[in-house]
């Protein structure tokens, strides 16, 4: 079993130290943990930040290195435990993020790179405290038109081994428009998954969704879409924040994987996709 989307104590939203996480997952039994720490860029807002112990700094390259060594041990010494360590990051994607990402990774050794939407005109949907600020501007059609476009650049700007969460509007959404937040209009999940189809870009199944909500991000009704275009790379992960919750629900992630026909999930080895099946 692989867990590809985790946030250690370097995302300041999360918890626990990578030394925690691997022993974590040697004893529940994990093969491989894809570390996935946050990197969010937009210079409009002010979480552009990486952590070391209780310490926040801004998210240099010197950071991204420093953390890549802490990885690169882990890896080492958790080999003989029979863990595959590898080393990820969750961007938080926007509009012309790509000159800046391009420059923060040059010479970075990453196994992964996850793309999400966090963030709509530099407003967190994705946050209690933000996204009232959003939904109450925008009806629900014009959030899933303006959520969708975004998703679209993420696929092409070609900078992104798999997508994250892909709806994960839903998460405050629900509460705030009902359930029109789950009915994503055909023709904008066509182009998307055509899209993704074209760029051979994974897509996630990330199992917060099922921690919190009750359901998988995304939902049966967009799988069934991407299945119906062929679409066969996915990704899987917990998107833990806390140790406890690394590998929590992969195991019902994957019998959800397989009820709509994926035989295989997708790790990476220095953005190699690699097939592993289930
Ligand atoms: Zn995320
Ligand atoms: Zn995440």
């Amino acid at each position: 079993m692989i867990d590809y989307h985790i946030h250690t104590n370097h995302s300041i939203d999360a918890e626990g130290n990578i030394d925690e996480y691997c022993t974590q997952g040697v004893k529940v039994g994990l093969d491989e943990i894809c570390f996935t720490n946050h990197c969010e860029l937009d210079p409009q807002r002010n979480d552009a930040l990486i952590q070391f112990g209780n310490h926040q700094q801004a998210f240099t390259r010197k950071a991204l290195l420093r953390m890549q060594n802490e990885i690169m041990e882990a890896k080492e010494k958790y080999k003989k435990h029979g863990l595959t360590v590898k080393f990820g990051l969750e961007v938080g994607y926007f509009e012309g993020i790509e000159p800046q990402l391009q420059k923060l990774l040059h010479g970075i050794e990453l196994d992964f790179l996850l793309g999400s939407i966090h963030c709509l005109n530099s407003v967190c949907i994705d946050s209690s405290k933000e996204c009232t600020t959003y939904f109450t501007k925008y009806t629900v059609h014009e959030l899933l038109d303006n959520y969708y476009s975004a998703i679209k650049e993420l696929v092409e700007s070609h900078m992104f081994d798999s997508i994250g969460h892909l709806d994960v509007y839903k998460k405050y959404g629900l509460a705030f428009y009902g359930d029109a937040i789950k009915k994503a209009p055909r023709d904008v999940l066509t182009g998307v998954f055509r899209l993704i189809k074209e760029n051979n870009i994974a897509f996630e199944i990330n199992t917060a969704g099922f921690r919190l909500l009750d359901e998988f991000y995304p939902a049966r009704s967009i799988i069934q879409h991407a299945r119906n275009h062929g679409i066969t790379r996915i990704t899987i992960g917990s998107d833990a924040h806390k140790v406890a919750d690394l590998g929590v629900g992969l195991q019902e992630g994957i019998e959800y994987a397989k009820s709509f026909g994926f035989d295989a999930v997708y790790a990476f080895e220095k953005r190699r996709p690699i097939r592993v099946k289930i």
